[in-house]
């Protein structure tokens, strides 16, 4: 069975508002086997949204609309869904008597146009609303099956894990889509395709699929089987091959991020890290902060942005920022040895660099990162040029600092 989805909502046709509805429901229909074949983005305004709906009646056998079910004026799907298919709508008693009971529990007075929310087509299910005013409404129609979801993500998650699930999954053929995620670092993208093309080539279950992201590359595979253990097999097989071909630039196969990785490494090494940050501005502490549990081998690090804060907080001594600069190996080395002495922690990283996009010098051009990095024994510097914005340069160097940490612990 293959779906469309109708994300409804002028918002999410502005700047400001990006539809995800749908990257959750395409995950929760794949997992049921249900590919989805089309998504469209359309506003609050009857006559495109009727075209997109009837568009998607055309070709369809299950339409998911999200949003425009709230009670003002411009939420629109209720009475477009009704009017395309010629099904009325009808008031339904028990939703009326459910929200007029929510506004007596909530102590507040219900303004009469909620009651557009107990409206249902002819003929329709209504799904409940446990986070909200809006029902859902689930029906079929010439073999067709069309559900309505509210827009707020946290009502629609909900209900559809509660209700929509067991619904579809009624309805849904027994494939199972499984896949599977290989992160990459270090490698540029052609040459991670040039690695594992002859692999995936012959395949065409799973699908390979690569993508780039800032800092890593993704091999995402995607596998239809009659079973779920049947796709894990397929993602195995084509999987083992891949993960073989790219070594130890694969960090991650079950979606954990660089720095979940690095804090695994480093609790089970009984090992801590402290972090002395310039051009990264806390990015990196941030990052290992992100994950839960992170004050188990993550102890701390300063923001030394100025020369005075590398020696004061970083212990650099002043004269090598004064012969080298404040951006180079030898003070990068520094602060890494300096974080980690002041902290007490098994290891330190320093990173020092030219974020821009001001600032660049013919010898020292936007871009330039060195990072530190240090151990009782000895300190590791790397020098980096890394293209693009300040965003991406800073996104970069942490990565880099977060790489650098992976392959010292896992040593
Ligand atoms: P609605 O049910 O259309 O009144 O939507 C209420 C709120 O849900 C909107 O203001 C959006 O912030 C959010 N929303 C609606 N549709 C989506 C969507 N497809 N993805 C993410 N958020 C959404
Ligand atoms: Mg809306």
């Amino acid at each position: 069975m293959d779906a469309e989805i109708i994300a409804v909502g002028s918002e999410l046709l502005t700047p400001f508002r990006l539809d995800t509805n749908s990257l959750f429901l395409t995950s929760k229909l794949n997992s049921l086997g249900i590919e989805v074949r089309f998504k469209t983005v359309v506003g609050d305004d009857p006559v495109p949204l009727a075209e997109a709906f009837g568009t998607a009646l055309k070709r369809s056998r299950l339409i998911i609309l999200t949003g425009g079910l709230g009670p003002t004026e411009d939420d629109r799907t209720r009475e477009v869904v009704s009017e395309v298919l010629g099904r009325p709508l009808h008031e339904n008693e028990e939703i009326r008597a459910r929200i007029e009971k929510r506004y007596k529990r909530l102590n507040r007075e219900m303004p009469p146009n909620n009651l557009r929310q107990a409206l249902v087509p002819e003929g329709a299910d209504w799904l409940e609303n446990n986070n909200g005013t809006a029902p859902g409404i689930w029906m079929e129609h010439d073999g067709i099956i069309i559900l309505l979801l509210p827009g707020p993500p946290w009502e629609l998650e909900a209900m559809f894990d509660s209700l929509g699930m067991a619904r579809l999954a009624c309805v849904a053929g027994n494939e199972r889509i499984r896949s599977r995620v290989y992160k990459v670092v270090g490698l540029p993208e052609s040459e991670v395709d040039h690695r594992i093309a002859p692999l995936y080539r012959p395949y065409q279950n799973p699908t390979t699929t690569i993508l780039a992201c800032p800092g890593a590359i993704e091999v995402h595979l995607r596998a239809r089987a009659a079973s779920e253990s049947e796709g894990d097999a397929l993602l195995d097989d084509l999987g083992d091959k891949i993960e073989m071909a790219l070594g130890d630039h694969v960090f991650s196969a079950r979606g954990e991020s660089l720095e979940e990785v690095v804090g695994i490494y480093l609790v089970m090494k009984q090992q801590t890290l402290a972090v002395a940050e310039s051009c990264t501005g806390g990015l990196l502490s941030e990052r290992l902060t992100r994950i839960p549990g992170s004050s188990d081998f993550f102890l701390g690090g300063v923001v030394c942005y100025s020369n005075k804060l590398k020696t004061k907080l970083a212990g650099v001594p002043a004269d090598w920022i004064e012969q080298h600069g404040a951006v180079s190996g030898v003070v990068a080395q520094a602060m890494s040895e300096g974080i980690r002495k002041r902290a007490g922690a098994s290891l330190g990283v320093g990173v020092t660099g030219i974020a821009g996009p001001g600032g660049g010098l013919v010898e020292k051009p936007v871009g330039l990162v060195f990072i530190g990095l240090s151990d009782s024994r000895s300190t590791t510097v790397r020098q980096f040029q890394f293209p693009g914005t300040r965003e991406r340069i800073r996104q970069w160097a942490s990565q880099m600092a977060l790489e650098m940490i992976r392959r010292k612990v896992r040593e």
